[in-house]
């Protein structure tokens, strides 16, 4: 039998970041940084605290009583509402999503659903706005817990983009080169916040996902002569180096330092422009850790997320998004054994789907993605138990004008092609 994550973090305390994220759940939304989990070290830049704000009857409550609250409210509510699971979401909450898929594909997955007036995204901030940017004005967006943040989205903030911008306008120009092509094209990826994207709308730029990077790189190296990607250097990198783009070709952009701590031969060389932000999740996979799973199961295959480092997924036999990832085990034959470089619920949940192969996570040491971890079934159910008594709780809502922006960008990405 697979364990949750819950309780494998309850039964084996020594094994995990820290045993209070299963414990205490909403007690580190008073915490000044994400609390304990694989995002616990990275500070929340102060513009984007967002505390919890559940009632204590809530957290006082049992789990069966919880649960039997979120199915009454859900049955009572029927096709006004529609629950949105992503991949990294504990099962005690995905057990309730009418979709489970990645930000993108929920966002996507909402929009089939007209009639539903409130859409309650289990999923983190910046997910929560794409779904309000791309919902029609009558629906309702909620975020059950406002503390689900993404570390990794929050390391690029618009100020710090604005200004970098600005110094890449004072160091490349504006004017297009002989064949049309502008001097950047910013391109975003989808863990950013709405306006971000919408940065990316005003400026000919586009929204990437960890499944179309490369069309995305493609289709702005056509109208540019060099990239800015954000936040997620990773991704940025590992794309740009399967297009066949050197590492020196790739400086990073440190926003704390002017120029991005890069001198002018370099931004002058520079093809892609990498942010200085990560996932703390997939960061944590190491090479190591590839080694090992390679010596304890001799012919295991392993695939990663192309959030982990470069060296990770050089050494993986194959990396993709998560729908990779579920594709590749699909694929696989009974008694296979795959290792895999991703958040441990997407694993987790893997390795019940299929138990006649052997699946197993990368890092032994049980680290979910705290922000995701946010999203607990009290909170589930106190936005649920609002809706049935006509009280909208946790909203999230883009501005009109920041929305038409980032719709820019995200009907680029659309209309992108593989070439
Ligand atoms: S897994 Fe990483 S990218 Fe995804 S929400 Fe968590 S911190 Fe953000």
């Amino acid at each position: 039998m697979t364990l949750s994550v819950t309780d494998r973090i309850e039964s084996q305390p020594n094994q995990s970041c820290d045993v209070e994220l299963a414990k205490g759940p909403w007690e580190f939304d008073r915490m000044p940084g994400y609390g304990p989990g694989a995002s616990e070290a990275d500070a929340i830049p102060e513009p984007v605290v967002r505390p919890g704000q559940l009632p204590v009857a809530y957290q006082q409550m049992s789990e069966e009583e919880l649960h039997e609250r979120i199915r009454r409210a859900k049955s009572a509510l029927g096709d006004r509402l529609v629950i949105l699971g992503h991949f990294y979401q504990r099962d005690e909450v995905v057990q309730y999503a009418d979709f489970v898929g990645d930000s993108f594909q929920l966002a996507n997955a909402a929009l089939t659903r007209p009639e539903a007036e409130a859409i309650v995204f289990c999923g983190v901030h910046f997910m929560a706005e794409t779904a309000d940017t791309l919902a029609r004005d009558e629906q309702t967006v909620i975020l059950p817990n406002l503390a689900a943040g993404c570390s990794m989205a929050d390391m690029a903030d618009e100020d710090s983009v604005e200004e970098a911008w600005e110094q890449l306008t004072e160091v490349y120009g504006t004017e297009p080169d002989a064949e049309g092509r502008l001097p950047v094209i910013p391109v975003t990826y989808m863990n950013s916040s709405a306006a971000l994207k919408a940065f990316c709308g005003r400026h000919g730029g586009i929204v990437c996902t960890s499944s179309n990077a490369q069309t995305v790189l493609e289709w702005a190296f056509e109208r540019g002569q060099r990239v800015l990607f954000f936040p997620d250097q990773h991704l940025g990198r590992n794309t740009a180096k399967a297009m066949g783009i050197s590492v020196e070709q790739m400086p990073m952009w440190n926003p704390r330092k002017d120029l991005g701590g890069n001198s002018l031969e370099q931004l002058e060389e520079a093809k892609v422009l990498l942010w200085h932000g990560f996932c703390s999740v997939h960061k944590r996979f190491t090479t190591a850790q590839i080694e090992q799973a390679r010596a304890d199961h001799p012919g295991c295959k392993v695939i990663v997320h192309p959030e982990c480092p470069m060296p990770v997924v050089d050494a993986a036999d194959a990396a993709g998004s998560t729908d990779v990832i579920r594709k590749f085990v699909a694929a696989s034959a009974p008694g296979d054994t795959i290792a895999i470089g991703t958040e441990i619920n997407l694993v987790n949940r893997l390795a019940a789907e299929y138990p006649d192969r052997t699946i197993f996570c990368l890092d032994p040491v049980v680290c979910p993605c705290s922000t995701m971890y946010r999203i607990h079934p009290g909170y589930l159910a106190w936005v649920l138990d609002g809706l049935v008594e006509g009280e909208i709780r946790n909203q999230i809502v883009v501005s009109d004008e920041v929305a038409a922006d980032a719709k820019v960008a995200l009907e680029r990405m659309l209309a992108a092609k593989p070439r």
